[in-house]
């Protein structure tokens, strides 16, 4: 594996600091979500957002995060012949059941952005939504499902990295309970704390609208064909997404631009919890 170029400036970084006798070297990649809010469209910016992920929530959570390279071919073949076959990494975090169970879930959130523009809103705001999400879920007594987190590469490429990843799971032959996804939840314009619900069946919405009552969110239930629930929605899987308004009509002028600079804290906060208590009920069933 190509170790990014940053993990270098971290080994000189050490070298520096025994030199000068420092207690103890920073690591270099930052990792809070102000520094992640930069262009991710590159090879290299998303390996290095990949592994800026796999770092923080190794500061957060027990257990490591796999990275997962892939290299898909083109969709038509013949093309293949023409263009180089897509590469990227998804970040992958697995989370056990406290019993022997073949229930998994998946969550999901895209950490790749469109060129040009650095992607608060979409999706950094969903990637560290999973971050604090992971926490929670790592923090229950008693789990009755098998977690499996993915933050997906290449989302803004005609989904590659979940394509991958769905295909491959179904290749392993394993069950799936379900598949949440989250995409955008960083920006209420309108001011009317909206949050939208693509959600296949009542069963599982069932979660999202108590936790919703709870909370006092109005939810928008829509559905949507343009994130990465859909490539497990193609092979059969009962799959969601959370987002802002989106299909609603209150939507961020900035998205895909070099404006998506901003997050809104507040909502993005109550979209995480909301996701949160619906997955907490869901995993302790
Ligand atoms: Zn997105």
């Amino acid at each position: 594996m190509d170790p990014p170029r940053p993990r270098t400036r971290v080994a000189l970084l050490t070298i520096a600091a025994m030199s000068f006798a420092a207690p103890s070297a920073a690591v270099d990649i930052a990792t809070d979500i102000d520094s992640f809010v930069t262009e991710r469209a590159t090879a290299e910016q998303r390996r290095h957002a990949a592994e800026s992920i796999r770092i923080e929530l190794a500061r957060r959570v027990a257990g490591t995060a796999r990275i997962e390279r892939y290299r898909m071919p083109n969709v038509d073949p013949l093309l293949d012949f023409l263009m180089p076959p897509m590469r990227g990494q998804n970040v992958v975090w697995q989370l056990p059941a406290t019993i022997e169970t073949d229930r998994n879930i998946i969550l999901g959130a895209h950490y790749d952005s469109e060129p040009g523009s650095p992607g608060a809103d979409d999706n950094a705001s969903g990637v560290y939504a999973l971050i604090d999400i992971a926490e929670r879920l790592a923090a229950l007594p008693e789990r009755t499902a098998n977690i499996t987190i993915v933050w997906f590469d290449q989302e803004e490429e005609d989904m590659v990295g979940s394509t991958h990843f769905a295909k491959t799971w179904r290749a392993s032959g394993k069950p799936l309970h379900s598949m949440h996804n989250v995409d955008m939840i960083g920006y209420d314009g309108d001011g009317d704390a909206v949050v939208e619900l693509d959600i296949p069946n009542e069963q599982l919405a069932a979660p999202y609208m108590a936790a919703a009552r709870e909370l006092g969110i109005p939810i928008n239930r829509v559905t949507y064909d343009s994130t990465d629930h859909v490539a497990f929605r193609q092979l059969g899987y009962d799959a969601m997404a959370m987002s802002e308004e989106f299909a609603g009509g209150d939507f961020n002028p900035n998205h895909h631009a070099p404006g998506d600079t901003v997050i809104d804290r507040a909502y993005m906060a109550r979209a995480t919890e909301l996701m949160a208590r619906a997955l907490e009920t869901l995993v302790t069933q």
